[in-house]
């Protein structure tokens, strides 16, 4: 095959794995980068008062894709870590997610993993139908008691909005167990780069035919093919208005020694304004500072200039992401993909699983002579 020529625009995974495989089968880069920095929301910054800060709020790396476990590995050193979360609720601290610490702790009993299921199956309230929103989600899945402890203020501070407009995928991210397992996720492999994740994306960049321009918007230009990881709707202008994101804002504090004793501390109470506090040297338990950094996060609607974080998907959002999808797909010689190319609330093994099936697919069109990917994965599909 012809080498070709692509830009890929957006330095995070998506894009840095995409240039790397287009990079490996032969072909030229260019990856334009509007900030000073690669790695995107993952991006990591060593403070000067010692500990490794997730500049972009707390983002721990777990998988149950084998080959995207390996992946990272080409590329740094992943060290083993347990995501352990407590949440401030009422003036009393509890572990997260619910698990069977958290039910006794919560209604003063003792209770055995059986015990504990059938007390929460009678507190639950399951709806006529089947749950669709975050609310009756919740409800169904928990009852009344911790919804409101847990959920229902939290829920209200990150998204802005009631959980009864909320869909019930959001919730689906957070297990409930019957035993005392407190580990946040699920998955076989969960780790913290033991250098941060930019140089990871670094090491993926790193090739002779990857070219990485920081700082440079998308210039435009003439490329055989364009891979585009910002938003959907910056590609077009914004021609049918802004997809709705929230932001975040942190409030950066240094204190000496330990502050809150976990990397993350969630606050459920609706009448605390923040959603949570990192401590970002629990997330690198190898390493010992005398120094600690705390960000305490705030939620709130993206404005014109803010990070884009979490892609809203509401009604209204859906309908407009539907008008640009109509546009995408009748623009050839762009794909879109990852978070912001297909406005989905991905984790970082999915992109990076994604941006390696998207390669693969970009790779067979090109040898079969057919078209280009518009999608990585369709922005209304089933995630
Ligand atoms: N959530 C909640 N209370 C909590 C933690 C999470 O209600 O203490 C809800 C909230 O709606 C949040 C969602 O669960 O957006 C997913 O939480 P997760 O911790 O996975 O969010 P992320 O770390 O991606 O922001």
């Amino acid at each position: 095959m012809a080498p070709r020529t692509f830009a890929v625009v957006g330095a995070g995974f998506s894009g840095a794995v995409m240039a790397r495989e287009l990079a490996e089968a032969g072909h030229r880069v260019e990856v334009f980068e509007s900030r000073p920095h690669v790695a995107g929301n993952c991006h990591t910054e060593r403070s000067a008062e010692g500990p490794m800060v997730h500049v972009y709020g707390p983002h721990i790396f777990h998988t149950q894709h084998a080959h995207v476990w390996d992946y990272v590995r080409r590329f740094g050193e992943m060290v083993p870590y347990v995501h352990r979360v407590k949440a401030t609720t009422g003036g009393r601290v509890f572990s997260l997610p619910v698990n069977l610490l958290t039910i006794n702790q919560f209604f003063g009993t003792a209770l055995d993993p059986g015990g504990a299921a059938a007390l929460i199956r009678s507190k639950a309230e399951p709806g006529e139908s089947a749950p669709s929103t975050f609310e009756e989600q919740a409800l169904a899945f928990v009852g009344r008691e911790l919804y409101e402890a847990f959920f229902a203020g939290y829920t209200r501070k990150q998204w802005g909005v009631d959980p009864a407009e909320l869909p019930a995928s959001i919730l689906a991210r957070l297990p409930v167990r019957f035993t005392y397992d407190d580990s946040y996720f699920n998955h076989p492999w969960q780790a913290i780069p033991r250098h941060g994740y930019t140089p990871i994306v670094e090491a993926i960049l790193d090739h002779p035919g990857v070219s990485v321009h920081l700082s440079t918007p998308w210039p435009g230009g003439s490329f055989d093919h364009v891979v585009w990881t910002g938003p959907i709707d910056a590609w077009f202008g914004h021609a049918n208005g802004r997809l709705g994101y929230r932001t975040l804002d942190f409030e950066r504090e240094v204190r000496a020694g330990d502050a809150q004793g976990c990397p993350v501390m969630n606050y459920c109470d609706a009448d605390v304004p923040w959603t949570r506090i990192t401590e970002h040297k629990h997330f690198a338990p190898w390493e010992d500072h005398a120094a600690t950094v705390l960000y305490r996060e705030f939620s709130r609607l993206c404005g014109e200039g803010d990070v884009p974080y979490y892609p809203i998907r509401l009604v209204k959002e859906k309908e407009q992401l539907l008008e640009y999808v109509r546009l995408a797909e009748r623009t050839p010689g762009v794909t879109f993909m990852g978070r912001l190319g297909t406005y989905r609330y991905l984790d970082m093994d999915v992109t990076i699983h994604e941006a390696l099936g998207c390669a693969r697919a970009v790779l067979s069109a090109l040898d079969a002579g057919s078209p280009l990917p518009t999608f990585s994965v369709h922005p209304l599909g089933a995630a």
